[in-house]
């Protein structure tokens, strides 16, 4: 846990979300500014700072956000229609909040334009 960290306080429920998915490990819950019809971030409760960051220990925490994405998709509808997934890592990598998350972004009409 960090003090200052906004997943950290969305985990500890300091600041309202709603959250799609709950369980010991993982949140789930929708970008506040979807990139897509379908833009999800999928929080590990653990504060991680990036891909960078992580331990042999945290092997876990990417199994299970992939094992995650991959139930979230079905369950917004999008898993034979397809679906992006992304980590941001670092600053020059997109990163804006410094807690390790996955986008899954999916549910375009059509083709991904992104
Ligand atoms: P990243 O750029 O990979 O660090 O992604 C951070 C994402 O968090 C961005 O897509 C933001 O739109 C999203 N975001 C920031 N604040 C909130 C919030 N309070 N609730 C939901 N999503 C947020
Ligand atoms: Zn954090």
């Amino acid at each position: 846990m960090s003090n200052n960290c906004l997943f950290c306080k969305i985990v500890r429920r300091e600041i309202p979300s709603e959250f799609l998915y709950e369980d010991d490990n993982f949140i789930v819950f929708k970008d506040i500014h979807p990139a897509a019809p379908v833009h999800l971030l999928l929080v590990p409760k653990k504060h991680v700072r990036s891909i960078n960051d992580l331990k042999p220990e945290d092997e876990t925490i990417i199994s299970g956000l992939f094992m995650l994405a991959k139930d979230m998709a079905k369950d917004q509808g999008i898993n034979t229609s397809g679906y992006k997934l992304l980590f941001n890592v670092e600053k020059g990598g997109g990163q804006e909040i410094f807690h390790i998350h996955l986008h899954l972004i999916g549910g375009w009409k059509k083709t991904a334009y992104i």
